[in-house]
């Protein structure tokens, strides 16, 4: 199989060139040329595989470079109860009738970001060892991403990472979780910014090809293939969890804001995986809300974002949209880097022409949830179920229940676990225990290891320089 740009100027590479690459070199990102079509019969066998066998069969159609037993063995090593504390890795359970939960966040960080990057911390160690090479990781995050990236890749051979994270805007748990590493090749960087001035940094230093090439650089930020990849694999999962045979549909509903988990929906959807319909949901920052009911895609300046009480969702240009955005123009490369060029320039696109194609064919839904939504919905289904959700969840399961057709059945992606964000689980529920798992009991007690600068590219490339040798 072979992946292309969706900017069209990208020459045709492998799986293992795109798994440790950011953005595409003309801008865009990667992804294969073709979804490959799975029919019933092979559906009927999938129904009855165990995560790993699932994620062999599903991976090993995209990673076709990669010696078959090798993949097995990441994968075997990766997908295990010990990690992800279940046999089922991502159990599917009732919330109401109608209404499930995809548990995607029983990993080492507790949220849905573990299950990717598990794996890619694996694949990279491996690829890597076979390319003789090194690789230094620059990777932005709002709490989640960076955690769950350090968690994989701490103490991994040829592997340098520098995570950015906006100062003093994560859950004291989340700096806990970061911070209080202290493995040799992670290297925790505080901006004085937004989530998205940090991403504009690793853009900034991605886009920069000398230094780039220079310091190896790489990403394991969402836009990484390899990452969506991982993800699909647990929508077939959660199908299967969700029913009792591939004769019946269901809707799954993600808490979203770079569009990376919902893009893996949507492209198990576009495999051929019964998905009736895909329910975005969104917090105050509502910019993909506004695309699925309008056309019209207006990304927001860092200044413009609402610092939310699902800070995971605080994001106002949607990384992983553009991999949507190719298909909904049917593949037309020239149309996707004029829009996306107008994007960069700071004015958006609409595509209320496609708003047919968008809603209909691609079954793309979407709603917002406030503040004040999160707080009433995990207090109801506390009061309701027994179950505590988090914030992120919660806004998941408003706008499913807003949306929800007669008979239609909803699985809702539970993005992360509510002990990471305790503020908002108390504002809500009054004082109230937050089951935590044992190997986070006094994590916020532990010495904490971060470097803090201001909201300039050229002081992390600095950084970058006192750690890492030249090529
Ligand atoms: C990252 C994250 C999200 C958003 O996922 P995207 O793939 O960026 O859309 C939602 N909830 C939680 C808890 C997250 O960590």
């Amino acid at each position: 199989m072979k992946y292309i740009s969706t900017r069209g100027q990208t020459a045709p590479m492998s799986f293992s060139d795109v798994l440790l690459m950011g953005l595409a070199p003309d801008g865009g990102l990667m992804l294969p040329e073709n979804y490959p079509q799975i029919d019933r019969a092979t559906l009927d066998e999938w129904r009855h595989l165990s995560y790993a066998e699932l994620a062999f069969a599903i991976m090993s159609l995209f990673a076709t470079d990669i010696e078959q037993v090798d993949l097995k063995a990441l994968i075997d090593k990766t997908y295990t109860k010990a990690t992800f504390n279940s046999d089922d890795i991502t159990p599917v359970t009732r919330l109401y009738d109608d209404v499930a939960l995809l548990e995607l966040s029983n990993g080492p960080t507790l949220a849905f970001k573990d299950m990717a990057m598990q794996f890619l911390g694996n694949a990279f160690e491996y690829v890597l060892k076979q390319k003789n090479e090194r690789l230094t990781i620059i990777g932005a995050t709002s709490g989640d991403t960076g955690s769950a990236a350090e968690y994989a890749l701490r103490g991994k051979d040829n592997i340098e990472v520098f995570m950015m994270s906006p100062h003093g805007k994560m859950s004291a748990f989340q700096r806990a979780q970061m911070y209080s590493l202290d493995d040799k090749n992670i290297h925790n960087i505080a901006i004085d910014g937004m989530f998205d001035d940090c991403q504009d940094i690793v853009k900034a230093l991605q886009e920069d090809a000398d230094f780039k090439a220079k310091y190896s650089l790489g990403t394991v930020n969402s836009i990484n293939w390899g990452r969506i990849l991982a993800q699909v694999v647990y929508y077939f999962k959660g199908y299967f969890g969700a029913t009792d045979s591939n004769d019946e549909t269901v809707s799954f509903c993600v808490p979203s804001g770079n569009f990376g988990n919902v893009c893996a929906a949507h492209i198990a959807k576009q495999m051929g995986l019964p998905i009736d319909r895909l329910i975005v949901a969104t917090n105050e920052n509502d910019v993909l809300n506004e695309f699925f009911n309008t056309g019209k895609y207006a990304p927001r300046k860092a200044s413009e974002t609402y610092v939310t009480s699902s800070p995971s969702m605080d994001i106002s240009k949607a990384s992983n949209f553009e991999r949507f955005v190719y298909l909904l123009l049917d593949k037309d490369t020239d149309k996707v880097r004029a829009l996306f060029g107008d994007v960069k320039a700071g004015k958006g696109f609409d595509v209320k022409d496609k708003l047919g194609d968008i809603q209909g064919r691609f079954g793309f839904v979407a709603g917002k949830s406030t503040h004040a939504d999160r707080l009433n919905t995990i207090k109801k289904v506390h009061a309701e179920t027994g179950r505590l959700i988090d914030p992120h969840t919660a806004d998941g399961v408003k706008v499913a229940l807003d949306v929800k057709k007669a008979g239609e059945k909803i699985v809702v992606a539970e993005t992360a676990l509510p002990i990471k964000f305790e503020e908002t689980m108390t504002e809500s529920l009054g004082k109230v225990d937050l089951p935590r798992p044992a190997h986070t009991v006094g994590l916020e007690d532990k010495p904490q290891f971060v470097t803090v600068l201001d909201n300039d590219a050229a002081l992390v490339a600095a950084e970058i320089q006192k750690f890492v040798t030249a090529k």
